[in-house]
């Protein structure tokens, strides 16, 4: 669940840097291999178009502005994906649970584990933990995991650095 929901923000900042993350067919294998997406065999143009889409609807739904959009939109998504819990232990993970169907897409496979993952978010209202980053210039997702719920950056040895950077330099400015 944990790590299907670092899938969900991975896929969503494909689409948050300079380049788009999934540009390429190339760009949804290497996706695909580095978030052990199981049970998928080659990935084709019709699956990054259709990878593309969802990732578009995660992010609306990461991003909605209120838990009742977030619940409506994931609703939709859900309920045309195939759910089918199974039982398994691949590639060094322990006993866990997956929810794609037999013979799922790419997109299918993320739609439901993902989908699922997003759900027990919500229900837990937990939603206020999906957040984008504060930095300015940057838009990409996280899932704060703070005790305090107080994380902010993306990344604290990025965007926290930076920012704390700007902010050190704008009180030197006022001081002087
Ligand atoms: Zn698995
Ligand atoms: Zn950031």
């Amino acid at each position: 669940m944990v790590y299907s929901l670092a899938t969900v923000v991975d896929l969503i900042n494909t689409g948050a840097g300079e380049r788009d993350g999934l540009a390429e067919v190339g760009d949804l294998e290497e996706f695909v291999r580095r978030r052990e997406v199981s049970g998928v065999g080659a990935v084709t143009r019709r699956d990054l178009g259709e990878v593309r889409a969802l990732r578009e609807e995660f992010q609306a739904v990461f991003t909605a502005p209120d838990q009742p959009t977030a619940v409506g939109l994931l609703n939709t998504l859900l309920q045309r994906t195939r759910i089918t819990p199974h039982l398994a232990e691949h590639d060094g993970h322990p006993l866990h649970v997956h929810y794609f169907a037999p013979g799922s897409s790419v997109a299918e496979h993320l739609a439901a584990d993902c989908g699922v993952a997003l759900a027990h978010v919500l229900v837990e209202n937990e939603r206020d933990r999906l957040r984008t980053c504060a930095a300015p210039d940057c838009s990409h997702v996280f899932v704060d995991e703070s005790r305090n719920r107080s994380r902010v950056y993306c990344d604290s040895r990025t965007c926290g650095n930076r920012m704390h950077v700007a902010a050190y330099r704008a009180r030197r400015r006022d001081a002087s």
